[in-house]
């Protein structure tokens, strides 16, 4: 508890330090240490200095009707940079995340190039800290150049301070790759992150194995692409006592498996997609390509699966998957033809409140406080508290928009003219306002 003596010697230094840039976040519902509590909170000195009522501060965002929690948190993030940088990079990535509430990104080492030796990971590294907007992550691959034919350098990037690799865009080739991994990491506490996707049995494929794609005559991707892999994965963890996460959960077989496999206790984790909790294989009946992604669309048995996996906890966070292309690559090119994949950072909190209307400590735990554990981010996803970290994001759950433009540098968007349920009305990072609603 909070002592009032605390407080006033909170105000107090204020007073001293006229100049100070503080800033409160006024009368929001906000996620504290004691639950969740209409409140001000007071930031200074990239800090939150405290947490109460009557605090007055230099600069005032008015949380009236807002949520007000720790800053979210986003597991699966590609940056583009280095290699493709006219698609995104690290300021245009960093931008959009501060857009969507994010203060906490992990980009995924699926660069040109990968992301698979010491020395590539220092240098994603040491560009993260140019970046003041958002902490950045680096993960590093399992096998060199995510070909699946040998192990990265896991040492190597152990060292570095890598905690979390990933062949993200392709699975983990083989169990015996796989095996391998898990013993270089040894004790370390590294999660090995998967995309799960056979790839013998979505070659070629370009939406989900269904009656929509019989329709238009295009090869399908299975669900049991997803399902083997993660019945492989569970096999091998099973045995060698692996932390694994399963990524962009599509199915209601994945889910199932994923239950399954924590009431069992394995050390598994899972993540959902704002795009698979929102939308099915329906929506590329007009050959959309903004619907193109891997893994695909599913059926709506599988949406409401995968929204009551996330709602319930068996899918233990939110992660955008963010994965920009340029207009060329997509719309452009059409729906056989264009590139997997879709931008999410900015519309994924009002994705989720939309369509799954989730109370506010389901909310921020899923948006938050689990991918912050998951991912390692000691600074944020923590409950808001006098002396704790200012990372922090201010969500209006009942604010109505339509997202047409964004900060990233693409806007290959499933999201662009849906209406939309909830929106970020600000983003603070290390103390500093990083997005603010109707700002500059
Ligand atoms: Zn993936």
């Amino acid at each position: 508890m909070e002592t009032g003596a605390s407080l006033q010697q909170a105000v107090r230094v204020l007073r001293d330090n006229p100049m100070s840039d503080s800033l409160l976040l006024s009368g929001g519902r906000v996620l504290t240490d004691r639950g969740v509590e209409q409140a001000d909170v007071l930031v200074r000195a990239g800090r939150i200095d405290a947490v109460g009522t009557g605090l007055d501060a230099e600069n005032v965002i008015d949380c009236t009707g807002c949520w007000v929690g720790p800053g979210f948190v986003d597991l699966h993030t590609h940056l583009r940079e280095p290699g493709q940088v006219h698609k995104e990079d690290m300021g245009s990535g960093a931008a959009a995340a501060a857009a969507g509430g994010y203060t906490a990104i992990l980009a995924m080492p699926n660069t040109i190039p990968a992301i698979d030796t010491a020395a590539r990971a220092e240098a994603a590294m040491q560009r993260s800290r140019d970046i003041s907007t958002v902490t950045i992550g680096t993960a590093g691959a399992v096998t060199a150049g995510r070909a699946g034919r040998t192990l990265a350098d896991l040492g190597g990037m152990l060292a570095a301070g890598v905690r979390w690799f990933t062949d993200d865009g392709d699975s983990i080739r083989t169990a015996g790759l796989l095996s391998a991994a898990v013993e270089a990491l040894g004790e370390s506490g590294a999660v090995i992150s998967e995309h799960a996707e056979d790839a013998s049995l979505t070659a070629g494929g370009v939406m989900h194995h269904g009656e929509v794609a019989a329709l238009l005559g295009l090869a399908g991707m299975p669900a049991m692409a997803e399902s083997l892999i993660i019945v492989r994965d569970l096999i091998v963890a099973r045995e060698t006592g692996a932390a694994l996460h399963i990524q962009h959960v599509s199915t209601e077989a994945a889910v199932e498996l994923i239950a399954g496999a924590k009431q069992e206790g394995l050390a598994v984790t899972a993540e959902a997609t704002p795009h698979h909790l929102t939308f099915d294989h329906t929506e590329l009946k007009n050959r959309d390509p903004r619907f193109k992604m891997k893994p695909p669309l599913r059926t709506q048995a599988d949406v409401t699966a995968v929204q009551a996996g996330l709602a319930d906890g068996v899918i233990d966070a939110v992660a955008t998957d963010h994965a920009p292309h340029t207009k060329r690559e997509t719309v452009e090119a059409g729906l056989e033809a264009g590139a997997f994949g879709v931008i999410g950072l900015e519309t994924a909190a009002a994705a989720v409140n939309t369509a799954l209307g989730l109370r506010l400590e389901a909310f921020f735990d899923r948006m938050s406080v689990a991918p912050a554990r998951l991912g390692g981010f000691d600074l944020h996803g923590r409950l808001v508290t006098g002396g704790g970290p200012a990372n922090l994001v201010v969500f209006d759950p009942a604010l109505e928009w339509v997202p047409t433009e964004f900060r990233s540098r693409s806007a290959n968007s499933p999201f662009i003219g849906r209406p939309m349920r909830g929106r970020v009305r600000a983003t603070i990072h290390e103390g500093a306002v990083t997005y603010q609603l109707g700002g500059s």
